[in-house]
């Protein structure tokens, strides 16, 4: 098969994986000149200049100012352009939705968020995030047109449809389809995938996990899951759930009844709702003062009530803290064992808000897992907080407009409207 080129000329096969090596080198950082582009992809200059000239063309590459020097002539830099457009993003949690409208590179340009709860089902949480998008594209001088719209959910996301499967915290979700509704507001595609998946996105792009090529990314959260980097690629799995690491069975206790409907999951045990529930009980039969007053005020105990009593050294909240660090630190060591990642990312609502959790958990992963995988390991705390998820799915959004077949399907285009408004932008 073979496409043709905007100037009628036909782009080979071989000639797509170079389109699609430059502007990946070039976009992500990794090269910043043509030289360093044939020493680091093995292309010969002449394809090269050849890709990197359409790219430059279609407005997605500019050049820049001289570059680093190879002792003779500075080379002149390649740039992206990350102002060709613009994305939207949206990272609904359980208790909560974050959106932001970013340029290509990931740069959150604007961003809102409110609390919300994913239990009042799609209708709901959807038209805030529909209202929320709206009012971030009213807003003057956004770079380009719209090109995608990218959003997180907190479950399992079947990829390839964009719709949540099951998802044990999110009823009236199931097969619910998010991308269908999205994509008949805006002119752009749509895609959707977990939120834990787009956390490690985040992180991997532009965190703590930043050239780490094999990365297990945990989230902590009201629940439990795991998104997984590996050999430079966020692995999804064939249907896209892979690294639901909170529903694996770590104790054989029918007492212990998790939300999924199995018993003994991890979550079920040390998830911020499973924190939260054992805190109550501490507060209620009187172990703790902190967490009674917690109680009084407000109700209930939450996992942030825990964290907080625990950085005053309250012994029940550290015990909590450091029994969940211990059995996320002993499923890590067996996914430590089985994949050998060069780091582990700790992030999630419970995860940021103390030092005994991360503790608990490095100490059991070092402990229990083969030496020789723990020899260079890192065991780390998320770096984006709060904006990671956003960041993640800006990241996705842009993976995906600028993968394989979707530059197949823009590049025959003889019309520079074939990609949204770039050649417009470039011109400017
Ligand atoms: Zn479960």
């Amino acid at each position: 098969m073979s496409v043709t080129a905007r100037n009628g000329a036909a782009l080979t096969e071989d000639g797509l994986d170079a389109l699609v090596a430059v502007l990946d080198e070039i976009r992500l950082g990794r090269s910043g000149s043509r030289s360093e582009l044939m020493t680091r992809t093995g292309l010969g200059r002449a394809v090269v200049a050849q890709r990197a000239g359409e790219l430059i063309e279609r407005g997605l590459l500019r050049e820049g100012g001289p570059g680093r020097s190879t002792g003779g002539r500075p080379a002149r830099r390649l740039d992206f352009n990350a102002a060709a457009g613009h994305v939207l993003v949206a990272d609904l949690g359980a208790t909560s939705i974050d959106v932001a409208v970013t340029s290509l590179d990931g740069s959150i340009i604007a961003r809102r968020d409110e609390p919300s709860d994913i239990t009042d089902g799609p209708a709901h949480c959807l038209g805030r995030v529909e209202a929320l998008f709206e009012e971030l594209r009213s807003l003057p001088d956004l770079p380009g047109r719209l090109w995608g719209v990218g959003i997180g959910v907190p479950g399992p996301v079947e990829f390839a449809t964009g719709r949540p499967i099951s998802p044990p915290i999110m009823p009236g979700w199931d097969g619910y389809p998010v991308r269908e509704r999205i994509a008949a507001r805006y002119d752009a595609p749509v895609w959707i995938d977990n939120d834990v998946n787009l956390l490690a996105l985040g992180e991997w792009r532009s965190g703590v996990a930043a050239g780490h090529e094999n990365v297990v990314i945990v989230k902590i959260g009201t629940g439990i899951g795991a998104g997984v980097i590996s050999d430079g690629r966020l692995h999804r799995g064939a249907q896209g759930s892979a690294g639901d690491v909170g529903h694996i069975q770590v104790v054989d206790d029918a007492s212990v009844v998790c939300r999924c409907g199995n018993v003994g999951c991890l979550e079920a045990l040390a998830g911020g709702a499973a924190l939260a529930r054992d805190g109550e009980a501490a507060a209620r039969d009187g172990r703790s003062g902190r967490l009674r007053a917690a109680l009084d005020a407000n109700g209930r105990v939450t996992a942030a009530d825990i964290a907080r009593s625990a950085s005053f050294g309250d012994p029940v909240a550290v015990g909590l803290l450091q029994a969940a660090g211990r059995r996320v630190g002993l499923m890590l060591a067996s996914v430590v064992n089985f994949f050998n990642p060069s780091l582990i990312v700790i992030g999630g609502g419970v995860a940021q808000s103390g030092d005994q959790l991360l503790a608990a958990i490095r100490e059991t992963v070092y402990r229990r897992s083969l030496p020789l995988a723990t020899r260079d390991l890192l065991v780390q705390r998320s770096s984006l907080g709060e904006v990671a998820g956003v960041i993640g799915a800006s990241s996705m959004v842009v993976d995906q407009l600028f993968s394989r077949e979707s530059m197949a399907a823009w590049m025959p285009l003889g019309d520079p409207s074939g990609m949204p408004e770039v050649a417009t932008a470039a011109a400017r």
